[in-house]
């Protein structure tokens, strides 16, 4: 096991998503030989989604996961919903790109939106969805760029932004340490392992042979690909990779034109103990989903069984940085001063 799979798992072992599900039993592991029209390495969001459209028009699809389903990112991030690419993130495509791309870029920002709400309706996926989301200005020299970016998405995208001010701020935030902020009534939150795990058991009942515990170390690229775990192998017309930054982790480099470009960031969060309702209420209102609008941004929520899930800071190492509870606690102060009494879980 490398060094990266190593760090993770001890993140995952403390992860409050994982202690917030009931996991199925594993798939069993793969084998002997199969045979699939299409094989999908990879269990979270990218795997699962392009596995479940597949199998509903009728392809035979053999998943391969690692691990468990939902082990990747898709299990253990900051669960936020949200149609465009974050604060002013629209402008960095806009310049880079022509605008029949950045337009298309966008359609499909808001594309995946109407897929992730489509697919929890369709797939009853129980997974604390909540829509509503706030980009908040912490200080007044953060205020123009956001005025001009809600602007910008009314006149390009016709994108209903709406702009806050204090002391209406208060409806969503109760927090002095913001100034202005951009209400989103379409992007929202959701618990992101139970939405993965959604997933897994959707596509499973599409009729996706999911095999968990099942690395793919070698995929033979021919006529027709095999691709090859530790004791079986799948037969198959096309292979997807969908294993996201770990496609080097399980032997042979399954990717390796884009093993170069690979490089790791990472953010972590806490979550506080559970408030009574009331105090949650009072801290958040509407139950938006937050993120600030700084380069590295402080991102929150409340969960569906009111913890302050806080997220801050970003580290360009596969190593978690020292202290990292206390740093993000501290973080939580500056925004929620009246939270130093919550023990964090
Ligand atoms: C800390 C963090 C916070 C984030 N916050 C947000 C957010 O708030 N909102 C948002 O929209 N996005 C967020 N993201 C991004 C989002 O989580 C990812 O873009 C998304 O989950 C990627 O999905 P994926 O399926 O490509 O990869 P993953 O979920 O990482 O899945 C890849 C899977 O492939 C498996 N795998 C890899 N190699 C092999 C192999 N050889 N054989 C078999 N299996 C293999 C792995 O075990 C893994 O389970 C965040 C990401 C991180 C890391």
């Amino acid at each position: 096991m490398s060094g990266l799979l190593q760090k993770e798992l001890g993140v995952i072992e403390n992860s409050y998503y994982e202690a917030s599900v009931a996991r199925p039993a594993p798939s069993p592991p793969l084998q002997g030989r199969t045979q699939a029209e299409v094989c999908v390495v990879g269990g979270g969001y990218a795997g699962l989604s392009c596995a479940l459209e597949l199998a509903a028009r009728g392809f035979h699809v053999a998943l391969l996961e690692a691990q468990r389903i939902g082990w990747g990112a898709s299990g253990r991030n900051g669960g936020q919903a949200i149609v465009g690419f974050g604060a002013e993130g629209e402008g960095a495509i806009e310049r880079q790109c022509p605008a029949e791309v950045a337009q298309a870029a966008w359609n499909a920002s808001v594309e995946g939106m109407r897929l992730l709400e489509q697919r929890i309706a369709t797939y009853g996926i129980a997974c604390d969805h909540v829509r509503g989301y706030m980009t908040l200005a912490p200080r007044a020299h953060k205020v123009d760029g956001l005025r001009r970016w809600v602007r910008h998405m009314r006149e390009r995208y016709d994108y209903p932004l709406e702009w806050v001010e204090r002391p209406h701020l208060g409806r969503h935030v109760a927090s002095d340490r913001f100034v202005a902020g951009a209400y989103d009534p379409h992007s929202g939150h959701l618990h992101p392992l139970k939405y993965c795990l959604g997933l897994g058991d959707a596509a499973r009942r599409q009729g996706v042979e999911v095999f968990e515990n099942s690395a793919a170390y070698r995929v033979e690229r021919d006529k027709t690909p095999v691709v090859k775990t530790a004791e079986g192998e799948v037969r198959c017309r096309q292979v997807v990779l969908a294993g996201n930054v770990y496609l080097g982790e399980f032997g042979d480099h399954l990717a390796p034109e884009i093993a170069a470009r690979i490089m790791p960031v990472g953010t972590y969060m806490i979550a506080t103990e559970p408030m009574e309702a009331q105090r949650a209420a009072a801290l958040m209102p509407s139950r938006v989903a937050v993120s600030d609008n700084n380069l590295i941004v402080d991102y929150f929520r409340l969960s569906a069984d009111n913890r302050l899930l806080f997220g801050a800071g970003e580290t360009f190492s596969a190593r978690p940085p020292g202290n990292l509870v206390q740093r993000i606690r501290a973080r939580m102060l500056q925004v929620f001063p009246h939270t130093a009494d919550l023990i964090i879980a």
